[in-house]
């Protein structure tokens, strides 16, 4: 047998799938994740802490090749972008400038019933009252909630040692504005851009990650010139959209939602969020805004330090306008899990579960399978040499067919079988993903095959 043999009647009656997807049932999505070292409750020994999750070997690649990708294409590949890494704490006069100490909350209601409490502005999702028969909620009315985390800084535990958990990534890009700016010999327009942890005390947890209290974002602040700020919130809307199309979001699942004056905070000229189809409705992944100047006034207001720019050709001073994007990693994630998700009748009456991830951003790039233990040693040389530039994984247990399958449900785009035809002839069969076709390549050419396809991508 060679390693054509165990899908070729699948190529050979029509090729790929032929039953439709089914809809994405989410107890699936979990179940694949934790069972395959995705994501799994953190602290799940003990039941679980409710908003906080942990990423398994295959979870912490992908999440790291999904920030890597926006890290390229938003710093490395731009002169008007500059990267930093902000503490999580840092002064806490930062966020009272910013206004999440006064006013980062969300209306919050009580069950007097079930003691169960909700987010006010989304009782339309919240489950059944527990407590009466009717499933009716007997409601406080509400109040709000602020959402910052606190913390003690040192030995003491009172007001002046009070901090907080960043509520957004952004928090410690104003401070550092000029520092930044000075530093890398920048003049606006140019951008400061974080990715990081942010921590907000939700109410309400849910939708597997979500809404999480502890997640990733990864956030540009871009400093422009007041009047032209319209322009660049274009260009930056324009760029956003082409990545979450990199990642494989079609028309279908993708679409932009335009703040009403009712939605936008006083000082926001402008917003825009990027919107994905969840098997729970269409929610947001980002969020692009015009800030205008507030948060440059607002910290040289409460820390007294000039953050204006001199404005060469007018010859006066002006403080730099804002156009903020800031996406979710771990919801970015969580779209690509549920984008990639599919379940598969395949002709020869087995079924089959994939993750059709794009292949910039799989955690594992290649698998390089032998069809028999007696293949191991030529096999594990080929990966070893994959290795020094690829994602690679190794895996010589089980039959073939099988360990195609476990590579298609973590969404390994390209399996390499070394079969004993590869003992004479150098090569190696090459196995697509999602159309399953193979086809030959010489053993010394994989690298270059595996470069060229990554760099097709879109
Ligand atoms: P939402 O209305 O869903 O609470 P938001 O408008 O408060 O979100 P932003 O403050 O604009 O969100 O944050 C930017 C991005 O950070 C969001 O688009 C989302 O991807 C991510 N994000 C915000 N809150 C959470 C959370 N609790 N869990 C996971 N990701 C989050």
């Amino acid at each position: 047998m060679n390693s054509r043999d165990s899908e070729s009647n699948a190529m050979h009656s029509g090729g790929g799938p032929q039953a439709p997807a089914a809809p994405l049932r989410m107890e699936a999505l979990v179940s694949l994740c934790a069972r395959r070292g995705i994501l799994h409750p953190s602290g799940e020994i003990y039941g679980g802490l409710n908003g906080f999750w942990d990423y398994g070997p295959l979870g912490v690649e992908l999440k790291n090749e999904l920030k890597a990708l926006w890290w390229r294409r938003v710093v490395r590949e731009r002169d008007d972008v500059e990267g930093m890494d902000g503490a999580i704490i840092t002064h806490p006069r930062t966020w009272q400038a910013s206004g999440h100490v006064e006013h980062f909350s969300d209306p919050m209601v009580d069950c007097r019933a079930c003691q169960r409490r909700f987010r006010a502005d989304q009782l339309a999702d919240a489950p059944d009252c527990e407590a009466e028969a009717s499933g009716q909620h007997d409601f406080t009315e509400p109040r709000d909630f602020n959402l910052m985390l606190e913390t003690n800084i040192g030995a003491s535990r009172d007001a002046a040692s009070l901090a907080y958990l960043r509520a957004e990534t952004c928090g410690s890009i104003f401070p550092a504005f000029k520092r930044v700016r000075d530093a890398a010999r920048q003049r606006v327009p140019f951008g400061i851009a974080q990715i990081g942890k942010a921590f907000r005390n939700e109410i309400n947890p849910r939708n597997f990650t979500f809404r999480s209290r502890e997640f990733e974002q990864a956030e540009l602040e871009f400093f422009c010139r007041p009047g032209e700020t319209g322009k660049w919130f274009e260009h930056w809307l324009d760029q956003r959209l082409r990545f979450h199309r990199e990642l494989g979001f079609g028309e279908q699942v993708l679409r932009t939602r335009a703040h009403g004056p009712d939605e936008l905070a006083h000082y926001c000229g402008r917003a825009m969020d990027i919107e994905f189809r969840f098997p729970f409705g269409w929610q947001e992944i980002e969020g692009i805004h015009d800030r205008g100047s507030y948060d440059l006034s607002q910290h040289a207001e409460f820390s007294g330090k000039d953050l204006s720019e001199f404005d060469e050709q007018e010859k006066q001073r002006f403080v730099p306008e804002v156009v903020e994007t800031s996406v979710g990693v771990d919801r970015t994630l969580l779209a690509l899990l549920c984008n990639g998700y599919a379940e598969e009748a395949l002709p020869d009456g087995e079924r089959r579960t994939l993750l059709r991830l794009a292949p910039l951003v799989a955690p594992i790039k290649l698998a390089v399978l032998p069809l028999s233990k007696k293949l191991a040693e030529p096999a594990r040389r080929l990966a070893a040499d994959l290795r020094r530039s690829f994602q690679v994984f190794y895996d010589d247990s089980g039959n073939i067919g099988r360990r195609y399958r476990r590579q298609d449900e973590v969404g390994t785009p390209w399996c390499a079988t070394w079969d004993f035809d590869s003992q004479q002839d150098g090569a190696v069969t090459l196995r697509d993903r999602d159309s399953m076709k193979q086809e030959r390549v010489a053993a010394s050419r994989v690298g270059g095959w595996l470069r060229e396809r990554l760099e097709a991508a879109p």
